[in-house]
């Protein structure tokens, strides 16, 4: 099929909920990927911060097919391996006791909230099941997530929303002591570094703060590791970068290296929170994105990680050295780049593409979130096409 034999297909017969760039992909390699007409692109976007090791991974994907060989779904009514074994790796790297798996951000976000309503309500009774999210802040698109989501142009359409969630201006440790003065919240849900919203790290101090208060009022700390999760900010996660030690943590973009799968990890305080038939999810801990996402966590070592590093910073200065930008924001391989007043990051990325570089966007900012994979010289192109694109503006 030519690409305008595929757009014709999609304008006619899928929901037009997404505002896609105009190109369709056919295969990738690595940090290259390919137009069904064969032109070439380099990849600073992953999927979205999904393909952390980018395309077509050799071992990703002989773990993968390997895997769907031999069982391909078994239900959660059978023991497997790859989950089991997914399961201790990301025990022992985040410090957290258990995980339980599902398929996306979302639902993650979900079982990390039924979880926290779930604690205080067997400790403390109702009355006490407010969840405070930040100002700003993403966690997902169904109906409870959205409730959670700290930004209006989220709450359109789709009343009534779930009740008890409330938002807090991120960075402002007074406003969030005021809020807590009354006992009807469980538990605090933030992200380290917001993503959708801008690519905006909150302050140390502010996490800080936001941890004693839980452990001061017994609130479940949550955070949402959906995109900074899985070594994308040059550690396994966001919060190990502030010493910081959360009773769940939500897991799933980068967790699977392309294909869905989420989590939610539980610390001490919520281990035992869950039990029989209180959670539950036909696709969760699928074998094969299971063996996936094993590849995934061995192949992110400590070494990798430096990596990602060092490539984070010489990504972050060349960007801070080119003409129109105003501001570089980020950790690791998670950057935003906010531009002078009369440059669209839209039209960035459009020019970009047209010459074969690929970015994101995240509200006025443009955003990278290349392949944790990415080598110098990749990084050198990328910069040197952005840099012509916005000479020319
Ligand atoms: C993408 C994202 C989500 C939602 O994940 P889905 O897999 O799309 O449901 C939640 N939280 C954060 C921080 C995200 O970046």
């Amino acid at each position: 099929m030519t690409s305008n034999n595929i757009k014709q297909l999609d304008k006619e017969y899928i929901a037009q909920t997404y505002g896609r760039f105009d190109l369709a992909l056919s295969h990738g390699k690595g940090c290259d990927v390919w137009d069904v007409e064969g032109k070439q692109y380099l990849d600073f976007t992953s999927g979205i911060g999904v393909n952390s090791l980018g395309w077509a991974d050799d071992d990703w994907l002989s773990a993968i097919t390997a895997q769907a060989g031999k069982l391909q779904h078994t239900s959660n009514l059978f023991f497997t391996e790859p989950s089991s074994q997914l399961a201790k790796k990301l025990v022992s790297t985040s410090g957290l006791k258990r995980a339980f798996f599902c398929n996306s951000g979302a639902e993650a976000n979900e079982g990390a909230v039924k979880t926290a309503r779930k604690y205080s309500h067997d400790k403390y009774g109702t009355g006490r099941s407010t969840i405070l999210t930040l100002v700003n802040s993403f966690h997902g698109r169904t109906i409870s997530t959205l409730a959670a989501t700290g930004q209006d142009v989220f709450h359109q359409h789709f009343f009534p929303f779930t009740d008890g969630f409330e938002y807090v201006p991120a960075n402002d440790i007074d406003a969030l002591k005021i809020r807590l003065n009354t006992d009807d919240v469980c538990a605090i849900l933030v992200e380290v570094l917001q993503g959708e919203g801008g690519v905006c790290a909150l302050d140390n101090d502010y996490l800080q703060a936001v941890q004693s208060l839980c452990q001061e009022k017994d609130l479940v700390f949550i955070i949402d590791e959906v995109q900074t999760g899985i070594g994308r900010t040059g550690t396994m996660f966001s919060y190990q970068q502030f010493g910081l030690q959360p009773d769940i943590v939500s897991l799933a973009k980068g967790l699977g290296g392309g294909l869905p799968i989420g989590a939610f990890l539980l610390g001490n305080k919520v281990e035992h929170t869950l039990g029989k038939s209180d959670h539950g999810s036909t696709f969760g801990g699928n074998p094969v994105t299971c063996a996936g996402a094993n590849v995934v966590l061995d192949k992110i070592t400590p070494d990798f990680l430096k990596e990602v590093q060092r490539k984070g910073q010489s990504l972050q200065q060349r960007l801070n050295a080119l003409p129109k930008v105003k501001s570089v924001s980020g950790l690791g391989l998670m950057i935003g780049v906010e531009f002078e007043e009369g440059i669209l990051a839209s039209d960035i990325v459009t020019k970009c593409i047209e010459q074969g570089v690929l970015f994101l966007t995240a509200k006025s900012k443009l955003r990278l979130l290349p392949p944790l994979i990415i080598s110098d010289e990749q990084i050198e192109q990328g910069i040197k096409v952005l840099k012509e694109v916005l000479e020319s503006r």
